[in-house]
């Protein structure tokens, strides 16, 4: 079968390449793709800046945004053949620490979990893979191609679980003004999930053009375009950060309300620097009783969670993120960036 690979820490190694059919040891249930949804990490990965092979091995089966479908499941598994199924990222770490060890390997302590298609563990950019039933969610298949969009949306999930477990810290929490920075698929799943909640919902992006205005305003938001000035009067209660650009990230920890949420959900490069007065920042945070936490990966939970809101949403609208969809025979595209672009899928052409 052929599969997208790529030898981490290696620049522009990625090709698509013959491998073995999957290892019995993946899991029980064998699936076959239908759609791999491509993202920063992805790029990350194939430019040589993050991610790591299996043991032993030289070469990494990139991808971790899946959609597929059942092709054997054993009886007694919770799943049968035709299902469609999304694939978790995350692995637990052998130990297990406390966190793994109680299915919360999004917050795993000891830095040991592996990642399908990102740390020391093939990922689902294959014709064909295998999932335990523990770590395959079944997708409604209603939702189409928007189903590969579970993963990114569980991400954004486990935000608003954390975003509101820290809110309730105060009685009265409720939110007036929630601001979402970039309009990316990462952004404008924050943005539904926030539209979902029914909070007033602005989104920053740099662009002014394109598809993200009309997506933000279906969702009844409003969309700031151009630089961070332009929301120098907005104060919001929440911000859900997903440029990972310092000077978003730094600026907005300053501009917010009393008593704000900063979820910070965007990797940045490293090696930038921005000037700031930390003293001043540490003032704001303190009289505001400001907080600010980083957020990645999610757990089972927050897959079910993301299930919900997309089957919630609106099927048109989701689709409208999926602004390319190129077929594996011409892969290569995928992982380029053009104007316009929001969510870029792998049609591994099976029939739908
Ligand atoms: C994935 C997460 C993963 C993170 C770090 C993201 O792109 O969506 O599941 O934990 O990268 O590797």
């Amino acid at each position: 079968m052929q599969a997208i690979t790529v030898a981490p820490r290696v620049p522009a190694s990625i090709r698509l390449e013959d491998v073995p059919e999957p290892a019995a040891s993946d899991g029980a249930l064998l699936v076959e793709a239908l759609a791999l949804g491509v993202c920063g990490t992805d790029i990350e990965i194939l430019e040589g800046h993050h991610g790591a092979a299996p043991e032993g091995c030289e070469r990494l089966v990139l991808g971790h945004e899946s959609l597929g479908r059942v092709l054997e499941a054993p009886p007694g598994s919770g799943f049968a053949p035709g299902e469609r199924v999304v694939g978790v990222v995350r692995r637990p770490d052998p130990a297990p620490c406390a966190a793994c060890g109680g299915g919360e390997w999004d917050m795993c302590l000891n830095g040991q979990y592996t990642e399908r298609g990102i740390k020391g563990r093939d990922g689902y950019g294959a014709q064909r893979f295998r999932l335990e039933p523990d770590f395959a969610v079944k997708v409604d298949a209603a939702l189409g191609i928007a189903g590969v969009l579970l993963e990114p949306a569980s991400v954004l999930a486990k935000a608003w679980d954390h975003i509101e477990r820290i809110g309730h810290r105060t009685r009265t929490w409720s939110p007036q003004c929630v601001l979402v920075t970039g309009a990316g698929p990462v952004g404008l799943l924050a943005a539904l999930m926030t539209a979902q909640r029914g909070y007033a919902l602005h989104v920053f992006d740099r662009v002014a053009e394109g598809p993200k205005p009309n997506l933000v305003r279906d969702l009844g938001g409003t969309y700031h375009a151009g630089e961070l000035a332009v929301l120098a009067d907005l104060a919001p209660d929440v911000v859900i950060e997903c440029t990972g650009a310092a000077p978003i990230v730094i600026g907005m920890m300053q501009q917010t309300a009393r008593n704000a949420i900063v979820c910070l959900t965007g990797l940045s490069s490293i090696g930038r620097t921005v000037q700031l007065d930390a003293g001043a920042l540490n003032r704001t945070l303190v009289l505001e009783n400001d907080v600010v936490f980083g957020s990645v990966n999610a757990n089972r939970g927050h897959y079910e969670l993301a299930a919900e809101a997309l089957a919630r949403a609106d099927r048109a609208w989701l689709e409208r993120l999926i602004t390319r969809r190129v077929p594996l025979a011409r892969w290569r595209e995928a992982f380029e960036r053009r104007p316009g672009d929001v969510k870029t899928i792998i049609d591994f052409g099976a029939a739908f």
